[in-house]
């Protein structure tokens, strides 16, 4: 049998096979076993995330010698054609070659009415609906909403705001989504291990970063690195052909901006500008590296759901211990801004060691949680003492505070101070006797940080930081230290 290319080889061939799109073959599914198929499907979806893969899934299922079924055999003369895209009853057409209405009425309006030769339905897939002209969709239309009993359409699209409103209300749709690198990762090591390929675990990730969510673009990757480096392939391998940056200098990189090595910061990124790396990309990598670093901390240890290797678990370990949740999120907004300019930036490196050094700077100041924590263990050593004998604004404000036990503060630890405006109090006014609970709810709005249990959205985080951000009492506690708080701004 001659060469095939790993993508067509590895081609799901059954629902069980495809990876990442579990909400569109529960549906399709579902429709087959309870005979509630729709005229038409539409699906949606960036390059490479299984849209022909599944059309043929579908079609296999309806038109299997034992079907309609969930389970095509895969062996019968049906299903053998249709994988092979050569059945009569599966009609494949290009919607971007095909798109006049001329094409429209001579591969679809002429033949629709014929019954099936083999299968029992004929099925119709549009690739690139999008490319479809005005005349061409109206013509379609008619058939679309009322087709013969026998007659399915499948259209594809990576643009679905392209194609025309009429068309998409006559059909089921499905959005397609990129394939998270786990999973990409999961596929290429079972094609590997399958086809007797060595290669390491970093070189494996390397090749699902670089494919952007679709697996298509995976496989074919991996099938150039093997043309390239034969069956004993390295992380370094990959990234040299890719232009990938490796995950160490990702990681240096995280390092070097949370322990505000500056001169560290401008090494890494000038020997990576200079050895022709993407930068956009890069930037896009370092958001992913912090946005585990932030679930590591919020999860008080390593989440699963992040599939990383035992390497990068290490490496997330030592990082978290040496950070807190404020300053990641401030390194994450600035890089996520940075972002938003790299894509109309003549001068990326620029912007990028710029952004990474406002992050290191503002990543090595204090964090707000551990000030409030010193100074209720400063109040303790003071035992809530006389603050007229000293000038320091902090200590005045901490002798302003209510008294509370040592024996109070133990069993409510941790426990906030009150922290009153300096300048218009003296030692001897005393403060409002807020509990501790109303001041929790001053300075965190809504839940604390602690309790989210998700952090999927790090920009809703932002939000969030951005409102305690903007308490009074934040304020406050951030002019007693001149304005260093970490990720705080005057
Ligand atoms: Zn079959």
């Amino acid at each position: 049998m001659s060469y095939q290319v790993i993508a067509r080889k590895w081609r799901p061939k059954t629902f069980e096979d495809v990876v990442g799109q579990d909400h569109v073959v529960k549906t399709m599914r579902n429709a087959i076993e309870q005979n509630r198929l729709a005229q038409a499907y539409l699906l949606c979806g960036p390059r490479g995330t299984g849209k022909t893969t599944l059309a043929r899934i579908f079609a296999k299922a309806l038109n299997c010698e034992k079907g309609p079924t969930i389970v095509p055999c895969c062996q019968c003369n049906n299903c053998k054609e249709i994988d092979s895209g050569n059945s009569l009853d599966v009609i494949e057409i290009d919607g971007a070659s095909n798109n006049k209405v001329e094409d429209v009425h001579q591969k679809i309006l002429e033949t629709v009415n014929f019954a099936p030769v083999a299968g029992k339905f004929k099925i119709y897939y549009i690739d690139e609906v999008h490319m479809l002209t005005n005349q061409a969709f109206n013509a379609l239309l008619k058939t679309i909403e009322e087709p013969p009993a026998h007659a399915r359409f499948i259209f594809a699209t990576t643009e679905a705001d392209k194609v025309i409103g009429t068309i998409v209300s006559r059909c089921q749709r499905f959005d397609l989504r990129r394939i998270a690198i786990p999973e990409i990762s999961g596929q290429l090591r079972k094609i590997s291990d399958a086809e007797g390929i060595t290669i390491d675990d970093d070189a494996i990730y390397a090749l699902a970063r670089g494919a952007d969510g679709g697996m298509r673009d995976a496989e074919s990757a991996l099938d150039q690195i093997i043309s390239y480096t034969g069956s004993n392939i390295t992380e370094q391998d990959v990234l040299g052909v890719f232009g990938l940056v490796s995950r160490e200098a990702i990681e240096g990189i995280a390092e070097a901006v949370l322990t505000s090595d500056i001169p560290r910061i401008i090494n890494l990124i000038s020997s990576l500008d200079s050895s022709g790396k993407d930068l956009r990309r890069l930037t896009a990598e370092l958001i992913a590296h912090f946005r585990n670093i932030l679930i590591y901390i919020q999860m008080g240890g390593y989440d699963p759901s992040l599939n990383l290797t035992d390497a990068q678990i290490e490496t997330l370990k030592k990082q978290a211990a040496i950070t807190n949740t404020a300053a990641v999120l401030s390194v994450t907004e600035n890089l996520i801004e940075l972002d938003g300019k790299l894509r109309l930036s003549l001068s990326p490196r620029i912007l990028l060691e710029t952004a990474l050094i406002r992050s290191a700077k503002s990543a090595s100041v204090v964090d707000l949680e551990k000030i409030l924590k010193k100074l209720t263990n400063l109040k303790l050593e003071l035992g809530g003492g006389d603050a007229a004998t000293t000038a320091s604004p902090v200590r005045q404000s901490i002798a302003n505070t209510p008294t509370v036990s040592n024996q109070q503060i133990a069993s409510n630890i941790p426990s906030y101070p009150v922290v009153q405006p300096v300048a218009k109090r003296t030692a001897t006014e005393a403060a409002p006797q807020e509990t501790k609970a109303e001041i929790e709810e001053a300075i965190f709005e809504t839940q604390p940080i602690q309790e989210k249990s998700q952090l999927d959205d790090i920009e809703s985080d932002i939000a969030l930081r951005k409102r305690v951000e903007a308490n009074p009492l934040v304020q406050e506690v951030i002019s007693m230290f001149g304005g260093t708080i970490r990720g705080v701004r005057k």
